[in-house]
């Protein structure tokens, strides 16, 4: 699970994340919306402390992020993220794209590393890209194997930030499907997206936020299908 309470974040004077409380039970996934600049992605690089917060509290699955004696690296691993660009290491082929980290970090063998990254892969659909460089893969490719990646690492918790907003059209379908099936198994996810339609099929919750709070969350039918405030009317307005 993730707990976050009192979540504010300020860039020097700037206050982007004024007070966020939000939880996401085991399992679940919640999907954020808002207009650009409203703190979307600062409020997830918060839960694995990519920025640091400036008040309040982060607990992912017992672990408080927020506590200055946390052990972050090691905190770090059971959160795995997706960006919006693909970030894979240019220099390595796919299958070591998936096994750096898991051998440097978690100090997984060979062997072991290697059989996770082929289960991961397969996962995404991509097998037979094992041996690939990542220059030779689509946009879509790319971020299923990101995905692939991160999940290699065991996570407990998956953040997406808008993970198919830099793909062409026809690639966003397949790396939906691959989040879709990763949301049936179970996987905890928040993701940040622009793609209405899943987060109607597959947000458990969403969170609509807009000039760093969150002015409505709730089931996706109600916050997306009944929207209660004005801001919320008029940002889907724009997008749907
Ligand atoms: P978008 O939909 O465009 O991705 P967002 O909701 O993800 O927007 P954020 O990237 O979280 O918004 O940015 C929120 C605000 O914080 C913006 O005003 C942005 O300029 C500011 N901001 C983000 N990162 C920094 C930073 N490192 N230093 C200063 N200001 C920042
Ligand atoms: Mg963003």
């Amino acid at each position: 699970a993730v707990v976050i309470t009192g979540l504010k974040k300020s860039f020097g004077p700037l206050e982007v994340l004024k007070d966020i409380d939000l939880t996401v039970a085991p399992g679940e996934v919640v999907c954020i919306i808002g207009p650009s600049g409203s703190g979307k992605s600062t409020m997830l690089r918060c839960v694995n402390l990519l920025e640091e917060p400036t008040g309040g509290k982060i607990v992912v699955n017992g672990v408080e992020m927020t506590d200055p004696d946390v052990d972050i690296d090691r905190a770090r691993t059971k959160i795995g993220m997706v960006f919006q660009g693909f970030n894979l290491f240019a220099h390595l082929s796919v299958i070591n794209n998936l096994t750096v980290a898991q051998r440097k970090v978690l100090k997984r063998g060979e062997k072991e590393a290697e059989e996770v990254a082929r289960h991961n892969l397969e996962r995404v659909g991509l097998s037979e890209k094992a041996n690939a460089m990542p220059a030779q893969l689509s946009g879509g490719q790319q971020q299923r194997v990101a995905i692939a990646r991160a999940l290699s690492m065991s996570p407990e918790v998956m953040l997406f930030d808008e993970p198919t907003s830099a793909l062409d059209p026809e690639l966003v379908g397949d790396v939906l499907g691959v989040m879709r099936q990763l949301a049936d198994e179970g996987m905890t996810m928040l993701v940040v997206t622009h793609e209405m339609q899943f987060a109607r099929e597959v947000a458990d919750k969403v969170l609509f936020m807009d000039g760093g709070y969150v002015v409505e969350q709730g089931p996706a039918a109600e916050v997306i299908g009944n929207p209660q405030h004005d801001r919320t009317k008029s940002f889907l307005a724009r997008v749907l």
